[in-house]
């Protein structure tokens, strides 16, 4: 059985870069490319990131029932197509899914074995100057996607784990830990001396010893309310 990873994170988290590192060091990891009815942005490419399809094109592939979530977001269709989870299968691969609140919320329904992990950026600030500073969205889409952030981030506590991304390097061999620590529990095996490192370190970021770090990030987002 593939397992399943969630990553859920307001925009401009850094879910992107930390996913991006973690493909590059973990093997047999599929990513779920989802559909999406959103214009592409920047450098992105059909097939790549996403499938950019048309609303009609979106409705018939629900109507179809080809959709293990979807979810409205920012205004735009999201959704991740059952066959990835198929192909990671067979392929005897796990399969990576990066998808917003209501589409974890989903998947944690119908595969309950799914691991989710969150990520949290430092603050309000940390989070606001990021977006500007990736220069890709409008002064208003920035003000979107920091009002929507405000509100995922009260959903936090529903996920198995949290990550800050505070700095990339800790925050990326976190993200490692979580994924390696999942599979290697569920093999049964005994950790050897690294592993046994690793689960240490996955196990800082479960929810329920996250919350001294988390509580003034949610901080941060109240008082900028
Ligand atoms: P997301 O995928 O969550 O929307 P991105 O990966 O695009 O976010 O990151 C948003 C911006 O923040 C990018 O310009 C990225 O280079 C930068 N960034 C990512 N992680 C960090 C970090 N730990 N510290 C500082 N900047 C970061
Ligand atoms: P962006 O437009 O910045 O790429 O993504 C916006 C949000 O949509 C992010 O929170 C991202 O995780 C989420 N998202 C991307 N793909 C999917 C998907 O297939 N399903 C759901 N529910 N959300 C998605």
């Amino acid at each position: 059985m593939s397992i399943v990873y969630i990553v859920s994170a307001p925009s401009g988290s850094g879910k992107s870069t930390l996913v991006n590192e973690l493909f590059r060091v973990v093997r047999h990891l599929d990513f779920s490319i989802s559909y999406t009815t959103r214009q592409p942005r920047g450098s992105e490419q059909n097939g790549k990131e996403y499938f950019f399809v048309t609303k009609d094109q979106f409705e018939a592939m629900i109507a179809s029932g080809e959709f293990l979530e979807y979810a409205s977001v920012h205004g735009n269709y999201y959704g991740t197509a059952r066959r990835f989870l198929k192909q990671a299968e067979t392929s005897g691969n796990d399969l990576l899914l990066d998808i917003d609140v209501q589409g974890a919320a989903q998947v944690k329904q119908k595969i309950p074995e799914s691991v989710s992990i969150f990520i949290l950026p430092p603050g309000r600030h940390q989070l606001e100057w990021r977006l500007r500073n990736r220069g890709e969205d409008s002064e208003e889409v920035i003000r979107r996607r920091m009002d929507t952030a405000r509100r995922e981030i009260e959903n936090y506590s529903k996920y198995d784990y949290i990550l800050v991304n505070d700095r990339l390097e800790q925050a990326t061999d976190e993200l490692k830990a979580i994924v390696l620590a999942e599979r290697i529990e569920r093999s049964g095996k005994q950790p050897s001396g690294d592993e046994a490192k690793r689960f240490a370190t996955a196990r800082e970021c479960r929810l329920d010893r996250a919350q001294k770090r988390v509580q003034p990030i949610l901080d941060s987002f109240k008082q900028g309310e």
